[in-house]
This record gives C-alpha cells, structure tokens and sequence, in this order.
C-alpha cells in the first residue's frame, strides 16, 4: 500500500478487506504514511504495530522537518506545518527511521521512482523506461512505488514499454521482465474512485492484484474540519481528485 496519508480510517478499512481474504505475510508501504489526514499517530502506530516494511515519502521526510516542505502547495504545506505540531515523539521517531529505498527478494520499494526515490513522479513512459532500465542495475526485477495516487503497471514488451491499467486489468501476472507497479493510494486516491486503494502481491503465483476498500470519506471529513486542515483537501476525498 502507498499514500495513506494520515487516513487511519481508510487504512483500517483496507486492513479488513485483507482479514476477510487469504492472509497475507507481510505489509509492504510506499510512503507519505503522514501528510493531508488528521491521524498521523494513529497511521505511524497501525503500521508499526503490524511490522510494516516499509518506504520514506517525500511527506514524511518533510514531517520530520525536512527541506521537502519547500516544495509543497500551499494547502500541502499548510497541513505539514499542522501534522509538524501535532506529530508525536514516537511518530517523527518511527518515519525519521524509515529508508529511502527497501529491497526484497525481487522488490525495490520506492516512494517515487527507483531513479528518484522521494520525488519522481512515473506519469509517463519516457520516465517509466528509464526507471525500468535502472530496476535491472539495482538488483530488483519489480519496482512498486507510489507517489502519483494512480495505480498503475508499466512493463517492456516486444522492446518496448507499455502501461497497463489496473482498471482494466485488475490481476496480472508478473513477468521475468522488471516491472514498476503502484497500488494506488490508500488515503487520498486521485484516479476518480474515491475507495482506498492497495494491491496483493501473490509471490508464488507470482500475480499482483489490485483492489478498492469502501471507508467512512465524512467522518474522516470532519475529523479534518476539526483539525481545521484546508478545505480543498477534505473535499477531495470525496471526489477521488
Ligand atoms: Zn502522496
């Protein structure tokens, strides 16, 4: 999973839809666990409690008092500078501990890209075939990242690279190929379908299935009310803009 963005709420749900399946072994993140929601802590803590491997994302980084923030929209900015005051010892702790960059069997975990961990957005295919390129250099087949709130898969095919919609497809296999693949985010997706998003690594199938979790968007809505975070990022949620 990737962007939960402080929506405890929307994790708590994808964490249901995964007790009511088969169970999984591991919970991989993609970072920006913090940012935009109104539970940091309680984020910070789910994930740490289920011993999740996981990312830095460039939220994170900046939650942790990092330059990232400079970068931030205002409305961006505006709920880093709340998240900065309302973060616990143990949250800022916990994210200023969490890598750049994780690789697993034949996973590299990134925030953004494996050429930019924490900034790159993969929007395209000129910057999905450098970073398809790279995967190889770097030891890992897939790449899964987040950072754009879209899911997405792109993988080369007969010499060239190729995108692939989840939507569409939501069950593919995973190639000999090196792949970049992103579950979409859990906490504020931006592909028009407001649900939570994630995706289930089959290692011995080897599939990846992306999925969608309904949550409770208007009580997370005025859980950032009362936090009084801007009003451009509780109407979003609803939208899945
Ligand atoms: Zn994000």
């Amino acid at each position: 999973m990737s962007d939960i963005h402080a929506n405890l709420v929307a994790l708590d749900a994808v964490l249901r839809a995964l007790d009511a399946g088969e169970p999984v072994d591991e919970i991989w993140h993609l970072g920006d666990v913090v940012g935009y929601g109104p539970d940091p802590d309680g984020v910070a803590g789910r994930l740490a409690s289920l011993g999740a491997r996981g990312v830095r994302g460039n939220h994170d980084a900046a939650a942790c008092g990092g330059p990232e923030i400079d970068w931030f929209n205002p409305d961006a900015r505006r709920a880093m500078e709340w998240t900065r005051r309302t973060i616990s010892d143990t949250t800022r702790s916990w994210l200023a501990a969490l890598p750049e960059q994780s690789t697993t069997g034949d996973f590299t975990l990134v925030h953004g890209s494996p050429l930019d961990p924490t900034w790159e957005y993969v929007t395209s295919g000129p910057v999905a075939s450098a970073n398809l390129a790279a995967l190889g250099a770097q030891g890992g087949r897939h790449g899964l990242h987040g950072h754009t709130h879209v899911p997405a898969a792109w993988r080369v095919k007969d010499g060239r690279v190729a995108f692939s919609s989840p939507v569409h497809h939501p069950v593919q296999a995973l190639d000999d190929g090196p792949a970049l693949l992103n579950p979409g985010s859990v906490g504020q997706p931006r592909d028009g379908d407001p649900r939570a998003a994630f995706a289930i690594l089959d290692t011995g199938a080897a599939t990846i299935e992306w999925r969608r979790a309904a949550y409770d968007i208007p009580a997370v809505q005025a859980a950032m009310t009362a936090a009084g975070l801007p009003r451009w990022l509780i109407t979003r949620l609803a939208a899945g803009q």
